[in-house]
Protein backbone atom coordinates (compact mmCIF):
# COMPACT_ATOMS: atom_id res chain seq x y z
CA UNK A 1 0.00 0.00 0.00
CA UNK A 2 2.69 2.56 1.03
CA UNK A 3 4.09 2.23 -2.76
CA UNK A 4 1.38 2.74 -4.62
CA UNK A 5 0.73 5.74 -1.85
CA UNK A 6 4.23 6.71 -2.56
CA UNK A 7 3.73 6.47 -6.58
CA UNK A 8 0.43 8.93 -6.11
CA UNK A 9 2.60 11.37 -4.12
CA UNK A 10 4.91 11.59 -6.84
CA UNK A 11 2.64 12.30 -9.63
CA UNK A 12 3.46 14.65 -12.35
CA UNK A 13 0.89 14.04 -14.75
CA UNK A 14 -0.78 16.96 -15.14
CA UNK A 15 0.51 20.82 -14.89
CA UNK A 16 -0.54 21.14 -11.41
CA UNK A 17 2.24 19.24 -10.02
CA UNK A 18 4.05 22.91 -10.66
CA UNK A 19 1.15 24.45 -8.39
CA UNK A 20 0.83 22.64 -5.75
CA UNK A 21 3.38 22.24 -2.88
CA UNK A 22 2.18 18.62 -2.60
CA UNK A 23 -0.21 16.01 -3.33
CA UNK A 24 -3.14 15.83 -0.75
CA UNK A 25 -4.21 12.18 -0.61
CA UNK A 26 -6.90 12.56 2.02
CA UNK A 27 -7.55 11.64 5.17
CA UNK A 28 -9.14 8.91 7.27
CA UNK A 29 -8.48 5.37 7.98
CA UNK A 30 -7.78 2.92 4.94
CA UNK A 31 -9.59 0.74 4.47
CA UNK A 32 -13.13 2.26 5.58
CA UNK A 33 -16.19 2.10 5.03
CA UNK A 34 -17.56 5.21 3.99
CA UNK A 35 -15.35 7.40 0.96
CA UNK A 36 -16.32 11.14 1.04
CA UNK A 37 -15.09 12.54 -2.39
CA UNK A 38 -14.81 16.32 -2.07
CA UNK A 39 -13.49 18.50 -5.32
CA UNK A 40 -9.88 19.50 -5.02
CA UNK A 41 -7.90 20.56 -1.84
CA UNK A 42 -7.60 24.69 -1.17
CA UNK A 43 -4.34 26.22 -0.70
CA UNK A 44 -3.97 25.70 3.19
CA UNK A 45 -4.70 21.77 2.81
CA UNK A 46 -1.99 22.10 0.39
CA UNK A 47 0.27 23.46 2.68
CA UNK A 48 -1.18 21.11 5.54
CA UNK A 49 -0.92 18.00 3.44
CA UNK A 50 -4.03 16.80 4.90
CA UNK A 51 -7.50 16.76 3.24
CA UNK A 52 -11.10 19.06 4.43
CA UNK A 53 -8.94 20.80 6.99
CA UNK A 54 -10.31 24.46 6.12
CA UNK A 55 -13.58 25.81 6.59
CA UNK A 56 -15.86 24.14 4.63
CA UNK A 57 -13.91 20.90 6.01
CA UNK A 58 -14.73 22.24 9.76
CA UNK A 59 -18.13 22.16 8.49
CA UNK A 60 -17.92 18.39 7.39
CA UNK A 61 -16.67 17.45 10.41
CA UNK A 62 -20.07 19.00 12.43
CA UNK A 63 -21.71 17.84 9.84
CA UNK A 64 -20.07 13.75 10.41
CA UNK A 65 -20.48 14.52 13.69
CA UNK A 66 -24.19 15.60 13.91
CA UNK A 67 -25.01 12.47 11.39
CA UNK A 68 -23.77 10.43 14.30
CA UNK A 69 -21.31 8.78 11.77
CA UNK A 70 -17.93 7.61 13.65
CA UNK A 71 -14.66 9.04 11.83
CA UNK A 72 -13.00 5.71 12.27
CA UNK A 73 -15.27 4.43 9.88
CA UNK A 74 -14.38 7.68 7.33
CA UNK A 75 -11.88 8.41 4.40
CA UNK A 76 -12.12 12.17 3.06
CA UNK A 77 -10.58 12.30 -0.24
CA UNK A 78 -10.68 14.54 -3.46
CA UNK A 79 -11.46 14.73 -7.40
CA UNK A 80 -8.56 16.18 -8.08
CA UNK A 81 -5.48 15.18 -5.74
CA UNK A 82 -3.76 18.74 -6.09
CA UNK A 83 -4.56 22.44 -5.73
CA UNK A 84 -5.57 24.29 -8.52
CA UNK A 85 -3.92 27.46 -7.54
CA UNK A 86 -5.00 31.05 -6.37
CA UNK A 87 -8.54 31.66 -6.13
CA UNK A 88 -9.42 27.68 -5.63
CA UNK A 89 -10.45 27.00 -9.21
CA UNK A 90 -12.59 24.17 -10.11
CA UNK A 91 -10.38 21.05 -11.36
CA UNK A 92 -10.75 20.92 -15.58
CA UNK A 93 -11.77 18.21 -16.86
CA UNK A 94 -8.03 17.10 -18.67
CA UNK A 95 -7.19 17.55 -14.74
CA UNK A 96 -9.98 14.91 -13.43
CA UNK A 97 -9.19 12.40 -16.10
CA UNK A 98 -5.62 12.36 -15.19
CA UNK A 99 -6.09 12.40 -11.76
CA UNK A 100 -8.61 9.77 -12.11
CA UNK A 101 -5.95 6.60 -12.38
CA UNK A 102 -4.70 8.58 -8.44
CA UNK A 103 -8.03 8.31 -7.06
CA UNK A 104 -9.21 4.95 -8.34
CA UNK A 105 -6.13 3.67 -6.40
CA UNK A 106 -7.37 5.60 -3.30
CA UNK A 107 -10.51 3.63 -3.77
CA UNK A 108 -9.31 0.29 -4.28
CA UNK A 109 -7.61 1.27 -1.21
CA UNK A 110 -9.83 2.17 0.89
CA UNK A 111 -12.76 -0.30 -0.66
CA UNK A 112 -15.28 1.59 0.67
CA UNK A 113 -19.27 0.07 1.01
CA UNK A 114 -20.42 3.75 0.23
CA UNK A 115 -18.95 6.52 -1.63
CA UNK A 116 -20.41 9.46 -0.95
CA UNK A 117 -19.31 12.26 -3.50
CA UNK A 118 -19.91 15.78 -2.15
CA UNK A 119 -20.60 19.09 -5.07
CA UNK A 120 -21.12 18.97 -8.75
CA UNK A 121 -17.81 17.88 -9.01
CA UNK A 122 -17.17 14.96 -7.48
CA UNK A 123 -21.31 13.78 -8.83
CA UNK A 124 -20.27 14.37 -12.26
CA UNK A 125 -16.24 12.78 -11.87
CA UNK A 126 -18.23 9.80 -10.78
CA UNK A 127 -21.81 9.31 -12.13
CA UNK A 128 -21.35 11.91 -15.44
CA UNK A 129 -24.52 13.35 -14.18
CA UNK A 130 -25.14 17.33 -13.32
CA UNK A 131 -26.94 18.90 -10.44
CA UNK A 132 -26.61 18.06 -7.30
CA UNK A 133 -29.69 19.38 -6.39
CA UNK A 134 -31.62 16.96 -7.93
CA UNK A 135 -29.37 14.28 -7.74
CA UNK A 136 -28.26 14.28 -4.18
CA UNK A 137 -29.95 11.93 -1.49
CA UNK A 138 -30.29 9.42 -4.58
CA UNK A 139 -28.89 6.21 -5.08
CA UNK A 140 -26.57 6.25 -8.39
CA UNK A 141 -24.53 4.16 -10.00
CA UNK A 142 -21.22 4.74 -11.33
CA UNK A 143 -20.14 6.22 -15.20
CA UNK A 144 -19.33 2.68 -17.07
CA UNK A 145 -16.28 3.63 -17.94
CA UNK A 146 -14.99 4.80 -15.14
CA UNK A 147 -16.46 1.58 -13.18
CA UNK A 148 -13.59 -1.50 -12.90
CA UNK A 149 -16.49 -4.16 -11.21
CA UNK A 150 -16.83 -1.53 -7.76
CA UNK A 151 -19.45 -2.70 -5.54
CA UNK A 152 -19.53 0.09 -2.94
CA UNK A 153 -23.23 2.00 -3.65
CA UNK A 154 -22.86 5.39 -4.52
CA UNK A 155 -25.30 8.06 -2.62
CA UNK A 156 -23.91 11.86 -3.48
CA UNK A 157 -24.87 15.29 -1.62
CA UNK A 158 -24.26 18.64 -1.08
CA UNK A 159 -20.58 19.76 -0.90
CA UNK A 160 -19.94 20.71 3.07
CA UNK A 161 -19.00 24.43 1.78
CA UNK A 162 -23.20 24.56 0.77
CA UNK A 163 -23.90 25.25 4.03
CA UNK A 164 -21.73 28.56 4.33
CA UNK A 165 -24.18 30.15 1.51
CA UNK A 166 -26.96 28.09 2.37
CA UNK A 167 -27.55 26.95 5.87
CA UNK A 168 -31.08 25.05 4.64
CA UNK A 169 -28.65 22.31 2.95
CA UNK A 170 -27.21 21.69 6.35
CA UNK A 171 -30.01 19.60 7.01
CA UNK A 172 -30.64 17.70 3.67
CA UNK A 173 -26.83 16.59 4.09
CA UNK A 174 -26.97 15.41 7.60
CA UNK A 175 -29.93 13.73 6.48
CA UNK A 176 -28.15 11.94 3.20
CA UNK A 177 -24.78 11.44 5.79
CA UNK A 178 -27.35 9.85 8.55
CA UNK A 179 -29.64 7.64 6.01
CA UNK A 180 -26.31 5.97 5.17
CA UNK A 181 -24.99 5.47 8.51
CA UNK A 182 -28.60 3.77 9.27
CA UNK A 183 -28.09 1.72 6.31
CA UNK A 184 -24.37 0.29 7.51
CA UNK A 185 -25.03 0.54 11.48
CA UNK A 186 -28.76 -0.54 11.98
CA UNK A 187 -27.43 -1.89 14.94
CA UNK A 188 -26.06 1.20 16.30
CA UNK A 189 -29.40 2.32 16.84
CA UNK A 190 -31.02 1.00 20.09
CA UNK A 191 -34.39 1.78 18.20
CA UNK A 192 -36.71 -1.36 18.76
CA UNK A 193 -39.11 -1.90 15.30
CA UNK A 194 -40.88 -5.01 15.82
CA UNK A 195 -43.24 -6.71 13.07
CA UNK A 196 -46.33 -8.04 15.24
CA UNK A 197 -46.23 -11.33 13.25
CA UNK A 198 -47.74 -13.80 16.56
CA UNK A 199 -50.63 -13.62 19.18
CA UNK A 200 -48.43 -14.18 21.82
CA UNK A 201 -46.53 -11.23 20.48
CA UNK A 202 -49.68 -9.03 19.76
CA UNK A 203 -50.92 -10.00 23.53
CA UNK A 204 -47.38 -8.73 24.51
CA UNK A 205 -48.17 -5.51 22.87
CA UNK A 206 -51.29 -4.90 24.50
CA UNK A 207 -50.14 -5.78 27.75
CA UNK A 208 -47.28 -2.61 27.24
CA UNK A 209 -49.77 -0.42 26.21
CA UNK A 210 -52.26 -1.04 28.77
CA UNK A 211 -49.52 -0.96 31.49
CA UNK A 212 -47.61 1.98 30.22
CA UNK A 213 -49.78 4.74 31.44
CA UNK A 214 -48.15 6.58 28.87
CA UNK A 215 -49.59 8.33 25.78
CA UNK A 216 -49.95 6.06 23.26
CA UNK A 217 -48.62 7.15 19.55
CA UNK A 218 -51.35 5.31 16.50
CA UNK A 219 -50.29 5.67 12.90
CA UNK A 220 -52.24 3.61 10.56
CA UNK A 221 -50.73 2.50 6.78
CA UNK A 222 -52.77 2.49 4.08
CA UNK A 223 -52.61 1.16 0.38
CA UNK A 224 -53.39 4.87 -0.81
CA UNK A 225 -54.81 8.58 0.66
CA UNK A 226 -58.30 8.11 -0.24
CA UNK A 227 -60.52 6.97 2.14
CA UNK A 228 -62.91 5.90 -0.60
CA UNK A 229 -60.94 3.57 -2.82
CA UNK A 230 -57.66 2.66 0.11
CA UNK A 231 -57.49 0.58 2.73
CA UNK A 232 -55.55 -0.10 5.96
CA UNK A 233 -52.74 -2.55 5.70
CA UNK A 234 -51.18 -1.93 8.93
CA UNK A 235 -51.27 -0.27 11.93
CA UNK A 236 -48.28 1.11 14.10
CA UNK A 237 -47.94 1.87 18.15
CA UNK A 238 -45.68 3.46 19.78
CA UNK A 239 -45.68 4.15 23.85
CA UNK A 240 -41.76 4.59 24.27
CA UNK A 241 -39.39 6.61 22.97
CA UNK A 242 -37.21 3.96 21.76
CA UNK A 243 -39.82 1.29 20.73
CA UNK A 244 -42.32 1.16 18.35
CA UNK A 245 -44.28 -1.60 17.11
CA UNK A 246 -46.31 -2.32 13.53
CA UNK A 247 -48.99 -4.73 13.28
CA UNK A 248 -49.74 -6.04 9.92
CA UNK A 249 -53.22 -6.57 8.84
CA UNK A 250 -53.11 -7.08 4.74
CA UNK A 251 -50.43 -8.10 2.53
CA UNK A 252 -49.45 -9.00 -0.86
CA UNK A 253 -50.45 -12.66 -1.83
CA UNK A 254 -47.33 -13.31 -3.57
CA UNK A 255 -44.22 -11.64 -1.73
CA UNK A 256 -42.20 -11.53 -4.91
CA UNK A 257 -45.04 -9.51 -6.76
CA UNK A 258 -45.23 -6.34 -5.98
CA UNK A 259 -48.31 -6.07 -7.52
CA UNK A 260 -49.95 -9.10 -6.16
CA UNK A 261 -53.84 -8.87 -4.92
CA UNK A 262 -53.90 -8.01 -1.27
CA UNK A 263 -54.76 -10.62 1.39
CA UNK A 264 -55.28 -10.99 5.33
CA UNK A 265 -51.54 -11.73 7.23
CA UNK A 266 -53.46 -14.12 9.63
CA UNK A 267 -55.78 -16.57 9.52
CA UNK A 268 -59.35 -16.26 9.57
CA UNK A 269 -59.52 -16.73 13.73
CA UNK A 270 -56.64 -14.78 14.34
CA UNK A 271 -57.61 -12.03 12.27
CA UNK A 272 -60.53 -11.48 14.29
CA UNK A 273 -58.75 -11.48 17.65
CA UNK A 274 -56.02 -8.67 16.30
CA UNK A 275 -58.77 -6.35 14.76
CA UNK A 276 -60.89 -6.70 17.96
CA UNK A 277 -57.41 -5.55 19.65
CA UNK A 278 -56.75 -2.96 17.69
CA UNK A 279 -60.05 -1.91 17.88
CA UNK A 280 -59.90 -1.89 21.80
CA UNK A 281 -57.10 0.14 21.75
CA UNK A 282 -57.91 2.43 19.53
CA UNK A 283 -61.46 3.54 21.35
CA UNK A 284 -60.44 2.95 24.75
CA UNK A 285 -61.27 6.13 26.76
CA UNK A 286 -58.73 6.27 29.00
CA UNK A 287 -55.50 5.34 26.85
CA UNK A 288 -53.96 9.29 25.76
CA UNK A 289 -53.57 9.26 22.23
CA UNK A 290 -51.12 10.97 19.91
CA UNK A 291 -50.08 10.85 15.94
CA UNK A 292 -49.26 12.86 13.24
CA UNK A 293 -52.15 14.34 11.48
CA UNK A 294 -54.75 11.79 12.86
CA UNK A 295 -57.25 13.74 11.12
CA UNK A 296 -56.47 11.27 7.80
CA UNK A 297 -56.12 7.73 10.19
CA UNK A 298 -59.26 8.63 12.34
CA UNK A 299 -61.12 8.88 8.85
CA UNK A 300 -59.90 5.63 8.12
CA UNK A 301 -60.91 4.23 11.33
CA UNK A 302 -64.28 5.23 11.20
CA UNK A 303 -64.78 3.75 7.93
CA UNK A 304 -62.61 0.56 8.49
CA UNK A 305 -62.85 -0.44 11.86
CA UNK A 306 -66.07 1.42 13.04
CA UNK A 307 -64.66 3.80 15.04
CA UNK A 308 -62.99 6.68 15.98
CA UNK A 309 -59.85 7.29 17.71
CA UNK A 310 -60.85 8.11 21.04
CA UNK A 311 -59.02 10.35 23.67
CA UNK A 312 -56.91 12.43 21.51
CA UNK A 313 -54.58 14.27 23.48
CA UNK A 314 -52.27 15.48 21.05
CA UNK A 315 -51.56 16.08 17.48
CA UNK A 316 -47.68 16.39 16.44
CA UNK A 317 -48.33 18.28 13.16
CA UNK A 318 -50.77 20.48 14.35
CA UNK A 319 -48.55 21.50 17.23
CA UNK A 320 -45.26 21.93 15.01
CA UNK A 321 -47.55 24.01 13.09
CA UNK A 322 -48.60 26.33 15.79
CA UNK A 323 -44.77 26.65 16.77
CA UNK A 324 -43.76 27.58 13.41
CA UNK A 325 -46.18 27.84 10.69
CA UNK A 326 -43.78 28.85 7.94
CA UNK A 327 -41.78 25.49 7.82
CA UNK A 328 -42.60 22.24 6.09
CA UNK A 329 -44.83 19.51 8.41
CA UNK A 330 -44.47 16.45 7.01
CA UNK A 331 -43.34 13.42 9.50
CA UNK A 332 -40.08 13.01 8.11
CA UNK A 333 -38.84 17.00 8.24
CA UNK A 334 -40.20 17.38 11.54
CA UNK A 335 -38.10 14.01 13.01
CA UNK A 336 -34.95 15.52 10.86
CA UNK A 337 -35.40 18.69 12.71
CA UNK A 338 -36.41 17.76 16.60
CA UNK A 339 -35.10 14.17 16.12
CA UNK A 340 -32.30 12.06 16.00
CA UNK A 341 -34.50 9.97 13.73
CA UNK A 342 -33.56 10.08 10.25
CA UNK A 343 -34.76 9.07 7.02
CA UNK A 344 -38.06 7.94 7.64
CA UNK A 345 -39.65 7.90 4.85
CA UNK A 346 -36.54 6.95 3.06
CA UNK A 347 -36.36 3.56 4.61
CA UNK A 348 -39.31 2.64 1.59
CA UNK A 349 -36.97 3.49 -0.94
CA UNK A 350 -35.35 0.38 -0.96
CA UNK A 351 -38.43 -1.67 -2.18
CA UNK A 352 -40.41 1.33 -3.58
CA UNK A 353 -40.28 4.17 -6.50
CA UNK A 354 -40.39 7.40 -5.35
CA UNK A 355 -43.82 7.71 -7.48
CA UNK A 356 -44.96 5.02 -5.16
CA UNK A 357 -44.47 6.33 -1.97
CA UNK A 358 -45.82 9.93 -3.16
CA UNK A 359 -49.15 7.89 -3.77
CA UNK A 360 -48.75 6.07 -0.60
CA UNK A 361 -49.09 2.82 -1.90
CA UNK A 362 -46.88 1.34 0.37
CA UNK A 363 -48.38 -2.23 0.33
CA UNK A 364 -46.01 -2.84 -2.53
CA UNK A 365 -42.67 -2.45 -0.72
CA UNK A 366 -41.75 -5.57 1.36
CA UNK A 367 -43.49 -6.75 4.69
CA UNK A 368 -40.02 -5.90 6.82
CA UNK A 369 -39.99 -2.39 5.22
CA UNK A 370 -42.92 -1.87 5.72
CA UNK A 371 -42.65 -2.62 9.38
CA UNK A 372 -39.83 -0.70 9.63
CA UNK A 373 -41.47 2.13 8.67
CA UNK A 374 -44.21 1.80 10.03
CA UNK A 375 -42.82 1.52 13.45
CA UNK A 376 -41.09 4.39 12.75
CA UNK A 377 -43.63 6.26 12.15
CA UNK A 378 -45.58 5.78 15.18
CA UNK A 379 -42.39 6.42 17.30
CA UNK A 380 -41.34 9.71 15.68
CA UNK A 381 -44.38 11.42 16.52
CA UNK A 382 -44.26 9.98 19.90
CA UNK A 383 -41.10 11.51 20.39
CA UNK A 384 -42.24 14.79 18.85
CA UNK A 385 -45.10 14.64 21.43
CA UNK A 386 -42.61 14.95 24.43
CA UNK A 387 -41.10 17.48 23.00
CA UNK A 388 -43.73 19.98 21.73
CA UNK A 389 -45.79 19.29 24.65
CA UNK A 390 -43.05 21.23 26.94
CA UNK A 391 -43.25 23.97 24.53
CA UNK A 392 -46.65 24.47 24.30
CA UNK A 393 -47.88 24.12 27.28
CA UNK A 394 -47.59 27.46 29.78
CA UNK A 395 -47.78 29.83 26.70
CA UNK A 396 -49.88 31.35 24.20
CA UNK A 397 -50.38 28.77 22.28
CA UNK A 398 -51.96 26.64 24.73
CA UNK A 399 -55.04 27.30 24.30
CA UNK A 400 -54.69 27.48 20.24
CA UNK A 401 -53.86 23.92 20.71
CA UNK A 402 -56.41 22.67 23.04
CA UNK A 403 -59.08 25.04 22.52
CA UNK A 404 -58.94 25.16 18.90
CA UNK A 405 -56.48 23.25 17.13
CA UNK A 406 -57.50 19.84 18.09
CA UNK A 407 -61.24 20.27 18.84
CA UNK A 408 -61.46 21.70 15.22
CA UNK A 409 -60.14 18.37 14.22
CA UNK A 410 -63.38 16.50 15.78
CA UNK A 411 -65.38 18.73 12.65
CA UNK A 412 -63.10 18.16 9.89
CA UNK A 413 -62.86 14.63 10.40
CA UNK A 414 -66.99 14.86 10.49
CA UNK A 415 -67.01 16.96 7.54
CA UNK A 416 -64.58 14.79 5.31
CA UNK A 417 -66.31 11.46 6.59
CA UNK A 418 -69.94 12.43 6.05
CA UNK A 419 -69.99 15.44 3.68
CA UNK A 420 -71.33 18.61 3.73
CA UNK A 421 -74.28 20.22 2.86
CA UNK A 422 -74.11 23.86 1.69
CA UNK A 423 -77.31 25.62 1.89
CA UNK A 424 -77.73 28.40 -1.01
S1 LIG B 1 -3.72 16.72 -9.90
FE1 LIG B 1 -3.55 14.53 -9.85
S2 LIG B 1 -2.82 14.03 -11.89
FE2 LIG B 1 -2.36 16.18 -11.60
S3 LIG B 1 -0.36 16.18 -10.77
FE3 LIG B 1 -1.72 16.21 -9.04
S4 LIG B 1 -1.92 14.09 -8.49
FE4 LIG B 1 -1.05 14.13 -10.53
Amino acid sequence: MIKELEKIKNCTKCELCKVRKQVVLGRGKIPADIFILLEAPAKNEDIQGRAAVGKAGKHLDELINLANLSEANIFIGNSCLCWTGEGNPKPTEEQLRACWENVATLLKLVNPKFLIPMGDTALNLITGKNGITKNRGKFLSMRSELNNGYEFKILPTFHPAAVIYDPQKKNKIIEDLAYVNNILYPEDSNLEKILVDSIDLFDQMCAEIYNSGNTLSVDLETTGLSIWKDKIIGVSFSCNWNKGYYVPLIVREDEEDRNSELTSFWVLEDDAIVRKGIIDIISHKKIQKTGQNLVFDRKFCKKYFDTDIENIVFDAQLAAHLLDENSKHDLGVLALKYTDLVGIKRILEKDLTKKDIKAGKFYKADLSTISDYGAGDAIAPYRLTQDFYKEIVGTKFEDLMFGISLPLSDVIVDMESRGIKIDR
